[in-house]
């Protein structure tokens, strides 16, 4: 087989930059450059373009906008409320998933580390919450539980709701990390009793180093950066101007196309599943088979490695991921899938293909025969490998 094309499956790592966020984010950068902090006409531009993009953010998670913080992306979203939170409340115990993002888990860990309580939430084959672990673990008092809207790696999406109400029921702050959700999902943080919410700019067509913490009026939390007056002194610094306000066309963008770009991504999807599916045996789609994001597919291949996989596609000139892009530099088994109780054999040959904007069906079909072709020559060399032969 040759090389055809050129076939971006990575999207949930990051996305491409959309054209019109970045044209609106240019005059930005070299005509209205002004510090928003600045009393003049062109501060009060800079001012005026933060106050656009933050009444954009809150839109579309039905928040106000003053219950918006820019930071520089999701992982310092959820560092802050893991923090803050626990710092800013005389209850020393956090409860968050076991299959959080590495920017739940490490702040997490290092609270453990000073004398915090963390306890873990249990996961089902899925992916999915397990509520009756939850309610369990609410038994002891709790300042804060933070549970992902949907997950990076296998793309199961939370029941939030219902968890949220729990929480909400028992007095406890909840925080749900949206950001591989926010096109996907519809959330309504005041009808979801959701307490904050993380979000990030570059899962969604906008830049990188840009994202958003929603935190519900009168929550109590830790100032996260000392200093100016910006964000009310709760996140000083001047504004990444030009990221805001491509966080705030991207999120515009969302809401505008969203319902569009996820019929398409959710056909395109289970084509992909019901194809690899019929044409590959050995083969185990992870994840929940219909809650679960619309151009997320994560499939396990029995006696193949991912990485040989995801290698040998990258050939090919298709682009994947073996899990989440933060935990695959590293080469470790997934803790997710292992959370998962997925069996070792099926954990080794975890691949990961999210869908985008971009992507077409003759992308996908390409894709496809060469999967094909590589877990047949993969296999075909595995010591392992005896029953699960490529069906055609
Ligand atoms: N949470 C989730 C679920 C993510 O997928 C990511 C990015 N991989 C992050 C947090 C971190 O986002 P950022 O890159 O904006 O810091």
């Amino acid at each position: 087989m040759s090389v055809e094309r050129e076939v971006y499956l990575d999207n949930a790592a990051s996305t491409y930059c959309n054209g019109e966020v970045f044209f609106a984010m240019q005059p930005y950068f070299i005509t209205n450059y002004g510090n928003s902090s600045s009393l003049h006409q062109i501060g009060y531009k800079a001012r005026k373009a933060v106050e656009e993009a933050r009444v954009n953010v809150a839109k579309i998670i039905n928040a106000d906008p003053d219950e918006i913080y820019f930071t520089s992306g999701a992982t310092e979203a959820n560092n802050w409320i893991l923090k803050g939170v626990v710092a800013a409340s005389p209850i020393k115990r956090v409860l968050i998933s076991a299959i959080e993002h590495p920017s739940i888990i490490e702040p997490a860990r290092w609270l453990s580390a000073n004398g915090v309580e963390v306890e873990y939430i249990k996961v089902d084959e899925n992916g999915v919450i397990s509520i009756p672990d939850l309610l369990s673990k609410l038994s002891k008092p709790t300042c804060l539980v933070s549970v992902m809207t949907a997950n990076s790696e296998v793309g199961t999406v939370q029941y939030i709701n219902t968890i949220a109400n729990i929480c909400s029921q028992n007095n406890v702050y909840f925080h749900t990390d949206a950001t591989q959700a926010l096109e996907s999902v519809n959330i309504d943080v005041k009808e979801m009793n959701v307490t904050a919410l993380s979000l990030s700019g570059h899962k969604i067509y906008g830049p990188k180093g840009v994202g958003a913490l929603y935190i519900k009026r009168g929550t109590r939390i830790d100032t996260l950066i000392h200093g100016g007056s910006q964000e009310k002194g709760m996140r000083a610094g001047a504004y990444n101007l030009p990221a805001i306000v491509g966080l705030g066309k991207a999120v515009e963008i969302c809401m505008r196309d969203g319902n569009t770009n996820n019929t398409r991504m959710k056909k395109m999807r289970d084509y992909f599943i019901q194809e690899v599916e019929r044409r590959i045996t050995g083969v185990k789609l992870n994840g929940h088979r219909n809650q679960r994001l619309n151009n997320n597919i994560n499939f396990s291949f029995q006696s193949v490695s991912g990485e040989s996989v995801a290698a040998m596609l990258d050939a090919y000139g298709i682009r994947v991921s073996t899990g989440a892009a933060s935990c695959s530099e590293k080469l470790t088994r997934s803790y997710v899938l292992q959370e998962m109780n997925v069996s070792d054999d099926y954990i080794n040959g975890a691949v990961r293909f999210t869908l985008g904007r971009a992507t077409t069906k003759e992308d996908l079909d390409y894709t496809i025969e060469v999967l094909v072709d590589v877990i047949k020559r993969l296999r075909s060399i595995s010591p392992v490998s005896v029953k699960t032969e490529v069906a055609d």
